[in-house]
C-alpha cells in the first residue's frame, strides 16, 4: 500500500478547498547558505510554525525546514475543528498519564482553544476563525450515553460543556438524524491551510526563518551542536532540534522510528456551493463545527462562504475516491434532505498520525532533540500548544519536569501497515454498503 501521500500542493486531492480560499503562502524560499541557529525545527505544520514563532518571540533564533510547502501535511488538510481536550474520555487521563501529567495534560489541552484562538487576535491571522463551540453529535441511544458520561466528566472539572437532547440537537445542526449533542463552547472552527500560513507569518515577523522545499536528509552529531543537511545538500548549526514531522515523517528519514510509531489513518472533506441564505438557516445556523459518535464518522462544518465542508474515513484513491464521493452523496441527502444531488467542488484527504493508546508523544531522541506527535486527530490545538512548550523549554522557562507530556521511548506499533490497509478497505465497505 501506498504509505505517503507526497504529491505536490498543485493536486487537488491533497488541500482542495483550504488551497483554493487561503491567503497566499508567505515566501520561505529553499535553504541555500549554510546557516547557524540557536534551534532548527524539521517539518511547517502546527508544532513547528508554533514552536518557531514562541521562540523568535522569546529572542531566540529558530529556522524551519519543510520538505514541501508550509501546511503540507496535516495542518493543511484537516476539518478544521479547534477542539479541547483529546479523543479519550478526561477520566482516562490521570488513569493512564498518572497523578501529574494526567491532570496537567488535561489543562494545557483543555485551555488549547484559547492559545489558538488569543495567537489568532494577536496576530491578526486571517483564518475564518469562529469561535461558537463544536458539537459532538450522538448517534443513537449508546452514542448518547457515551456523550453523557463525558459531559459530566467534563462538568466535573468545570468546563463549559453542555449536553443536548435530539431537539436542541436537531436545532443547532439542521438535521435529525441525531440522539443529542455535546455543545463545548471553549471549542470553534477555522481554516487549517490559512491558520499555517498564519502561524508562519507571524514567525517570520518574529524572527524566525523558514525554508519550503528543503527537506532534512541528514544529523550529525559535531559534539557541541547538530549539524542538518537537507537533501539539497544546504546546513545548519543548532544546538537544538524540534522533529515535527508527525505523521507525515518519512520512513527514510534520520529517525525513522517516528513514522513506525504511527498508524495512519485516512480521512477525506468534500465541500459543496456556498450554501443559499436560507439553507444556512437551518443548516448549522449557529456555525458550530460537528462531527458523530459512529464508528466510521463523519464531520460536518461551513467555511466562511457557507459552503458545507463534509468528511469522513477513507482515502479519496483507486476506487475508494468514487466509492467515498458517491456515500458523501447519499449520507448527505440523508442528513438534509435539502440538499440531495449536491455537487462537492472540492474534494482531498490526507493521513491522521494514531497511536495505539490515543494518546500524543514526547521524545527526546538525542541531546536537545524532541519530536511531538501522534495527535490521533486533534492537533490544532495540541500542535499549537506542544510547540509552545517546546520554545518554553528551551528557552529556559520551563524544565522537563513541568511538560504536558510525559517522555517516553519510540515504540514501533505492530502490524501496521495491516491495521492501516484496515482502515482504508474497512472505510471503503462500509461507504460501499452503507448510506450513513
Ligand atoms: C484529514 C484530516 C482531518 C483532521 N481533522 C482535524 C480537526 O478537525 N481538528 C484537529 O484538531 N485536528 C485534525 N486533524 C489532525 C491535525 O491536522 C494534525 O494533528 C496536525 O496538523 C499535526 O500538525 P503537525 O505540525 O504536528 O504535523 P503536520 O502538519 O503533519 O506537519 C508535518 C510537516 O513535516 C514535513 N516533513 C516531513 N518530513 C520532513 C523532512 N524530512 N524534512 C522537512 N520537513 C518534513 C511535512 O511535509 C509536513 O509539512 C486532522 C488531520 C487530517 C489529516
Amino acid at each position: 500500500m501506498e504509505r505517503h501521500v507526497l504529491s505536490t500542493r498543485a493536486d487537488p486531492l491533497t488541500h482542495g478547498l483550504w488551497e483554493a480560499s487561503a491567503p497566499p503562502a508567505p515566501e520561505a524560499p529553499p535553504l541555500q547558505a549554510p546557516r547557524s541557529v540557536d534551534v532548527a525545527i524539521v517539518g511547517a505544520g502546527y508544532t513547528g510554525l508554533s514552536a518557531a514563532l514562541h521562540l523568535a518571540e522569546g529572542g531566540a533564533s529558530a529556522l524551519v525546514l519543510e520538505a514541501m510547502d508550509i501546511g503540507f501535511g496535516g495542518s493543511g488538510r484537516n476539518v478544521g475543528l479547534v477542539n479541547a481536550g483529546l479523543w479519550v474520555m478526561p477520566a482516562a487521563l490521570p488513569e493512564r498519564l498518572g497523578p501529574v501529567h494526567g491532570p496537567r495534560l488535561l489543562e494545557r489541552l483543555g485551555e488549547g482553544p484559547s492559545v489558538v484562538f488569543g495567537l489568532i487576535d494577536r496576530h491578526g491571522i486571517p483564518c475564518e476563525a469562529v469561535r461558537q463551540g463544536t458539537l459532538h453529535c450522538a448517534v443513537g441511544a449508546s452514542g448518547f450515553r457515551g456523550l453523557g458520561e463525558r459531559a459530566r466528566q467534563w462538568q466535573a472539572l468545570g468546563a463549559p460543556v453542555e449536553l443536548l437532547d435530539a431537539s436542541a440537537a436537531a436545532r443547532l445542526t439542521g438535521t435529525t438524524a441525531y440522539s443529542g449533542a455535546l455543545l463545548d463552547r471553549r471549542a470553534g472552527t477555522l481554516q487549517p491551510l490559512a491558520y499555517a500560513r498564519g502561524l508562519a507569518r507571524a514567525a517570520q515577523a518574529a524572527g524566525a526563518t523558514l525554508h519550503a522545499h528543503s527537506p532534512l536528509a541528514a544529523v550529525r552529531d559535531e559534539g557541541t551542536h547538530w549539524r542538518l543537511t537537507t537533501a539539497q545538500g544546504a546546513t545548519v548549526d543548532a544546538r537544538w532540534v524540534l522533529v515535527a514531522t508527525n505523521a507525515y515523517s518519512a520512513p527514510a528519514g534520520p529517525w525513522p522510528g517516528l513514522d513506525e510509531e504511527l498508524v495512519r489513518f485516512p480521512y477525506f472533506n468534500l465541500a459543496t456551493r456556498p450554501l443559499s441564505e436560507r439553507e444556512r438557516a437551518t443548516i448549522l445556523p449557529q456555525r458550530q463545527g460537528a462531527w458523530d459518535t459512529a464508528l466510521v464518522l463523519s464531520s460536518f462544518r461551513l467555511d466562511a462562504a457557507g459552503r458545507l465542508v463534509f468528511g469522513s474515513v477513507g482515502a479519496l484513491r483507486g476506487a475508494g475516491r468514487a466509492i467515498h464521493r458517491d456515500w458523501g452523496r447519499r449520507a448527505l441527502a440523508r442528513l438534509f434532505p435539502s440538499l440531495r444531488g449536491i455537487h462537492f467542488d472540492h474534494e482531498w484527504y490526507g493521513h491522521i498520525g494514531m497511536t495505539r493508546d490515543a494518546l500524543p508523544r514526547l521524545h527526546r531522541l538525542a541531546r536537545n532533540t524532541w519530536s511531538f506527535s501522534g495527535y490521533n486527530g486533534r492537533g490544532i490545538a495540541p500542535g499549537t500548544v506542544f510547540g509552545r512548550e517546546f520554545a518554553r523549554l528551551v528557552l529556559g522557562q520551563c524544565s522537563e519536569a513541568d511538560m504536558a507530556l510525559p517522555v517516553t521511548p519510540v515504540q514501533a506499533v505492530p502490524l501496521r501497515a495491516a491495521r492501516e490497509a484496515g482502515y482504508e478497505w474497512g472505510a471503503r465497505a462500509v461507504h460501499l454498503l452503507h448510506g450513513h
